[in-house]
């Protein structure tokens, strides 16, 4: 690890963040905690298609999409955490179809 920090080895970010041992910034050391927790529920399937469904991460927020009709679906719990003001900017990254911002 330099003294001037690392490239996060998941989104590129400069960090002096450390996970087992990779840069990996904060943001995504949270993110990584929340795929890993969302893992261990069940898949979903889509209720229009009844393709399973796959996780992501968006701004935070773990969701649900088709990968057929690229639907997205929240769990109870994440529709709270958008009512507290986490936002337009996820909504937007969802209706968008990015989970990783740009710039
Ligand atoms: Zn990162
Ligand atoms: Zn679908």
């Amino acid at each position: 690890m330099s003294l001037f920090g690392e490239k996060c080895a998941r989104c590129g970010t400069k960090t002096r963040h450390e996970v087992d041992g990779k840069a990996t910034c904060e943001a995504c050391e949270k993110e990584m905690e929340l795929l890993v927790e969302a893992s261990k529920e069940e898949s979903r399937n889509c209720p229009i298609d009844g393709t399973r469904m796959s996780k992501e991460i968006a701004h935070m927020i773990v969701i649900d999409r088709c990968p057929n009709c690229h639907d997205v679906w929240l769990d109870g719990g994440e529709l709270e955490r958008l009512k507290g003001g986490v936002e337009a900017s996820a909504l937007m990254a969802m209706a968008n179809g990015f989970t990783v911002p740009f710039g």
